[in-house]
C-alpha cells in the first residue's frame, strides 16, 4: 500500500506501461475508478483494452506504472496477488466453466478451495447466486448443457462467488448469439444498479451509453479521449474517437 489514493478510489492507474517484448502495448495509461463507479472501455481491436484489463488484477505483468485496487499496490512484487484477486472478480468472453463439474460446483469451487467457506454455506451462496441471475434451475446441469447465455450467466455468479468489490468485464457479450446478449446485460445491469464497481471493456454502445458513469476510448495504446457516456458518444473532440464511433455507431 505505498501508494496514496484517495478513499473513495478503488482503482488507481498512473503511467502504465506494458509491453511484450520489444512491443509496447499499454502506453502510459492514467485512469482512476470510483467506489460504486461503471466505466466502459471502448476502442478499436488490438488496442491494449484486454491487456489493460488484465495488468489490473496481475493477469499480465506489469512493465512500468502504478496500479492501485482496493488499497493493494498491484505493480508491487511483493504484494499478495491471491489476496487481491479475492477482491477482483472477473468474466471473460469465453466463459471458461469446468466441464466435468455441475454449474453450483463450478460456483462453489473458489470459495470451498480457499477455505472462505465450508462446503454446506458455499453451496447455499451458490443458490442465491444462480437465483440472482436467474438459473437457480440449473444448479444441477452441466455446463455443456446450457445455452451461452446461462454459462456466461453462470460464469458472472462464479466470479460473484468471492464476493469481490470489483468486477472485470472483457467483452463478455462477444462470443454470444445476438438473442442471448440481452440476457447478459441485465445481469450486468443488475449489478451496477447494486452499486458494483465495475469496468468493462464492451463492443456494446448502447449498452456503455446507458450504464456507464464513464466511457474510456483507447486507441494504440493510451486513453485517448474519455467522458461521460452522452459527451464521449453525443460530442467526441478528438479525430480518432469521431473515426472509430463513426465505424461502429
Ligand atoms: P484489445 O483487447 O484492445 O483488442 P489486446 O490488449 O488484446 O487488445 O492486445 C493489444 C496488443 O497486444 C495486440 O497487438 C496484441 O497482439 C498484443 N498482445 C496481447 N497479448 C499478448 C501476449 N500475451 N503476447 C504478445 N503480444 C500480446
Ligand atoms: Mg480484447
Amino acid at each position: 500500500m505505498s501508494t496514496a489514493v484517495t478513499e473513495r478510489s478503488k482503482i488507481s492507474v498512473r503511467d502504465l506501461k506494458k509491453s511484450f517484448g520489444a512491443h509496447e502495448v499499454l502506453k502510459g495509461i492514467n485512469a482512476e475508478v470510483a467506489e460504486g463507479e461503471v466505466v466502459c472501455v471502448i476502442g478499436p481491436s488490438g488496442s491494449g483494452k484486454s491487456t489493460f484489463l488484465r495488468c489490473l488484477n496481475k493477469l499480465e505483468d506489469i512493465t512500468a506504472g502504478h496500479v492501485t485496487v482496493d488499497g493493494f499496490d498491484v505493480s508491487d512484487p511483493k504484494v499478495d496477488i491471491n489476496e487481491v484477486r479475492r477482491h477482483i472478480g472477473m468474466v471473460f468472453q469465453h466463459f471458461n466453466l469446468f466441464p466435468h463439474m455441475s454449474v453450483i460446483e463450478n460456483i462453489m469451487l473458489a470459495p470451498v478451495e480457499s477455505k472462505k467457506q465450508g462446503k454446506a454455506e458455499a453451496r447455499d451462496s451458490a443458490l442465491k447466486l444462480l437465483e440472482r441471475v436467474g438459473l437457480a434451475e440449473k444448479a444441477d446441469a452441466r455446463p455443456a448443457s446450457l445455452s451461452g447465455g446461462q454459462k456466461q450467466r453462470v460464469a458472472i455468479a462464479r466470479a460473484l462467488a468471492m464476493n469481490p468489490d470489483i468486477m472485470l468485464f472483457d467483452e463478455a457479450t462477444s462470443a454470444l448469439d445476438p438473442e442471448m446478449v440481452g440476457e447478459v446485460l441485465q445481469v450486468i445491469k443488475d449489478l451496477a444498479g447494486e452499486g458494483m464497481t465495475m469496468v468493462l471493456v464492451t463492443h456494446e454502445m448502447g449498452f456503455a451509453r446507458e450504464v456507464a458513469d464513464r466511457v474510456l476510448f483507447m486507441a494504440d495504446g493510451v486513453i485517448c479521449e474519455q467522458g461521460k457516456p452522452e459527451q464521449l458518444f453525443g460530442n467526441p473532440q478528438q479525430q480518432r474517437t469521431q473515426d472509430f464511433l463513426s465505424k461502429v455507431l
